[in-house]
Formats: C-alpha cells, sequence, structure tokens
C-alpha cells in the first residue's frame, strides 16, 4: 500500500468539501412482486439525476444487508464557489444558479486577457477549461455539464464590447468628458458616463436620467 504521509493528510483534509450523502435502504415494498420494475424506474431516476449533474455518484451495495447504495449529491447549498487560478481572470468564481431558478447551472466568468482568449476558443475547449477547475474541487468522478451557453461581447458585432474599462491613465475625469452635450443638441448617456457608478445598469440608469434632466432644463 502506497505510504500516507501526515502533510498528504492534512494537505487532502483541507480540501474536503460538504457532500449530501443519501444511504438507500429497503422499504416495507421491498417483497412486492412488482419490485424490479420499481428498481428499474429508481435507477432510470438516478441516471436522470446525473444527467442534470446532481447525483455526483450512486453506487449499490450487495453485501446481503438491508442496505442498498449511497448515493453522493453535487453541493447546491452554495451560493458562491471561488476559485483561485493559475492564470489570471480565468473563472475565478462560480454562482449556482439553482439559488435563483429551478434548473441546475452554474455561471462562471473570463475576464481581461483571458476574456479575449476565450472568445477565440471552441464550445468544448470551454467547457473543458471549466471542468478542469470545478474537477479540482469536486474531484474527478464529477459529470460534464448536459449543454453550455457562453457570451462573446467582444466580437459580437452588436456591442464589440461589454462595459468600459479603466485602463493604466484612465481619470475619473475621462468619464466626465463622455458625459459632456454637443451643442445642447446631441447628449450622451450610458454607464460610461457615469464616474460614481461607471459599469453597472443603475449608473447607466442615473446617465439616463441626467441627461433628460439636461434636456427638459432646456425646454
Ligand atoms: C457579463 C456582464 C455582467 C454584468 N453584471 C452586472 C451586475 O451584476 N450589476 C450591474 O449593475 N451591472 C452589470 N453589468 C454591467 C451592465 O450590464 C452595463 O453597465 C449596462 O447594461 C450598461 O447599460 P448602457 O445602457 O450604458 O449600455 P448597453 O446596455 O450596452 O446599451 C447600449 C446599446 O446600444 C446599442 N448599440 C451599440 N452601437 C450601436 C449603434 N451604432 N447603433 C445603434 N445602437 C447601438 C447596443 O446594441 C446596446 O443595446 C454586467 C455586464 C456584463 C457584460
Amino acid at each position: 500500500m502506497a505510504t500516507i504521509t501526515d502533510d498528504f493528510m492534512k494537505q487532502m483534509m483541507a480540501t474536503t468539501k460538504a457532500y449530501t450523502i443519501v444511504i438507500l435502504k429497503e422499504g416495507p415494498n421491498r417483497d412486492r412482486p412488482d419490485i424490479n420494475q420499481i428498481i428499474w424506474e429508481h435507477g432510470r431516476r438516478n441516471f436522470s439525476l446525473r444527467a442534470d449533474g446532481l447525483l455526483s455518484i450512486v453506487c449499490p451495495i450487495r453485501d446481503g444487508s438491508n442496505i442498498n447504495g449511497i448515493g453522493i449529491f453535487w453541493d447546491n447549498t452554495l451560493q458562491y464557489i471561488g476559485y483561485t487560478p493559475d492564470t489570471k481572470g480565468k473563472f475565478n468564481y462560480f454562482i449556482n444558479m439553482n439559488k435563483f431558478v429551478t434548473q441546475n447551472a452554474l455561471m462562471t466568468f473570463a475576464f481581461g486577457n483571458y476574456g479575449a482568449l476565450t472568445e477565440t476558443m471552441t464550445d468544448a475547449q470551454v467547457t473543458t477549461e471549466i471542468m478542469n477547475h470545478l474537477k479540482s474541487i469536486y474531484g474527478n468522478s464529477i459529470p460534464n455539464p448536459t449543454t453550455m451557453l457562453r457570451t462573446k461581447w467582444g466580437v459580437d458585432p452588436h456591442t464589440f464590447g461589454s462595459y468600459s474599462f479603466a485602463t493604466t491613465g484612465t481619470t475619473t475625469a475621462d468619464f466626465d468628458t463622455l458625459s459632456n452635450s454637443i451643442n445642447s443638441k446631441l447628449f450622451f448617456g450610458g454607464e460610461h458616463t457615469n464616474k460614481q457608478y461607471r459599469g453597472t445598469v443603475h449608473g447607466a440608469y442615473l446617465s439616463g436620467q441626467r441627461e433628460a434632466d439636461k434636456i427638459i432644463a432646456l425646454l
């Protein structure tokens, strides 16, 4: 057997995660004549839970006891799953959408240079990179997602980007400059014109109110 050191034990114990284990015991209907058909349908439901990413592991126990198997469920109690990647901006957190909707879905983000790189990658490549992070949190046995939706704001001709980015040398005065109207005839709203709340929905909303006030004042 492999030698397990104290350091290895400490390292592994620090990465243990919260899973839910369900122990499947025989019930009072175990001797029904149609029991095999019921067990078959339970198996079908287990595969369905697995396909939805909820049931990571299900395995039978055949030791003659009244415990017939165990199921290990995905940890869906968390709302936010953080991760420290080797590459800056690479899928460094996951939002558990199941907290807000009934579907089992995780949402994650790519930022900066890595965000631009993902836009050149195929869906399969992106999925693999995301799964590598999730596997290092939850282990290699977790199933791949059944489907994946992604945005490509940088190459989408209707956006060519997402929202304003303050690079080195940007000052708050730049956001004021972008909000300047031209000859009191052309007015500019949008998150990029709101230095206080740039890059946000409420920043965009407030900028619209600000420009509307300017126009009303001219009437
Ligand atoms: C992934 C992501 C997550 C975000 N999360 C949050 C969040 O959690 N909280 C938050 O507050 N904000 C968040 N934001 C930011 C927020 O969505 C934006 O700041 C906000 O939507 C900007 O609104 P806007 O009206 O300024 O611009 P947009 O909503 O970008 O509207 C600009 C519109 O102009 C159109 N357009 C562009 N060019 C032309 C053209 N030549 N002719 C005609 N129309 C054109 C575009 O199609 C678009 O409809 C997020 C943004 C992204 C991308």
